[in-house]
């Protein structure tokens, strides 16, 4: 994984604070996330052995970090300490579950470039997974590398932004949500963007939330992969979830329809749990689920 740390304070209060006013919230909880490093934990959890490249503050949160994903088990090699702050993502979280977030990028900010040493730690990769939370330049450089070693490289295009074309062409699976799909192609129906966007990559999957996800290729092949029926308590990080998990499936040689319903086993039971990270299921949980 290359891509974003975050650690969110989030503040949970009765009603939010309007300008000017204060307000006593009633808990105060951390958790880690950005979705590089959701992906990598997502993977990791399912039995992959994931690598995050990326980079945190040398301030108590960024050390925090990095023992949250060691925890988690993944490598953190190539997580960088850089001077300033770590990326923060401010979260108000009202009695009615609405939310207000601030995120300030912090060091993701500086993953503008690899590293020394990153390109033979993707190089040794079995799939590179990106997304857009770091400064394109870096993001851009990353795919680039993959491509030149060989490894796939999978990118989930969020936040929704379009895409340089130089970028598209290192891009071998393009992984938006509903959302994302319509940004990038100017299309709400998903099969009508599908379309258009294996035109530009070999491989699409567009993540439809309860509605599951439908995955196309160049060769004009469609998959219409369900979604579990779940009670979802809690959809944070369903679809860096997902990622991960087919990601992990694919590096081990699955074919395309388990590794969606690996994907989509994993992010049924991430939903029906509370939190990022911590409701990510293991493999052992994904097989029982599977049955
Ligand atoms: P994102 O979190 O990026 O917006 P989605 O909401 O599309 O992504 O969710 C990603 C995947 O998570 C879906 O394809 C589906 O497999 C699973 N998922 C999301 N919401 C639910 C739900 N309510 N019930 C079951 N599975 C869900």
């Amino acid at each position: 994984m290359f891509g974003s740390c975050n650690m969110d304070l989030v503040a949970y209060v009765g009603t939010a604070p309007k300008r000017g006013e204060t307000v006593l919230g009633r808990e105060f909880r951390t958790a880690p996330g950005g979705k590089g490093a959701n992906q990598a934990v997502a993977a990791a959890r399912a039995g992959a052995e994931a690598l995050m490249i990326g980079a945190v503050g040398e301030d108590e949160l960024g050390g925090g970090l990095r023992e949250a994903l060691r925890g988690f088990g993944v490598d953190t090699r190539g997580l960088r300490t850089v001077p300033g702050n770590s990326g923060t993502a401010h979260i108000v979280v009202d009695d009615d579950g609405g939310n207000a977030i601030v995120v300030v990028p912090g060091a993701n900010a500086t993953v503008d470039s690899l590293a020394p040493g990153d390109a033979e730690l993707i190089a040794s990769s079995g799939a590179l997974l990106l997304q857009l939370e770091i400064p394109f330049a870096g993001v851009e450089s990353a795919a680039a590398a993959g491509r030149s070693a060989g490894v796939p490289v999978i990118l989930t295009p969020a936040p929704a932004a379009e895409l340089s074309a130089e970028l598209l062409a290192n891009v071998d699976v393009l992984v938006p949500n509903e959302h994302e799909a319509a940004v990038l192609t100017g299309r709400d129906d998903p099969d009508a963007a599908l379309r258009e966007l294996v035109e530009r990559v070999p491989e699409a999957i567009i993540t439809l939330g309860a509605e599951g996800a439908l995955y196309g290729n160049a060769a004009g092949e469609v998959v219409r992969s369900p979604a579990h029926r779940v009670r979802a308590v809690d959809t944070t990080a369903a679809g860096d979830t997902f990622v991960g998990v087919f990601a992990a499936a694919r590096a081990r040689g699955a074919e395309v329809r388990e590794a969606l319903a690996a994907a989509s086993a994993a992010s049924a039971l991430a939903v029906g749990r509370h939190g990022a990270m911590s409701s990510m299921p293991t493999e052992q949980e994904i097989r029982e689920f599977r049955g």
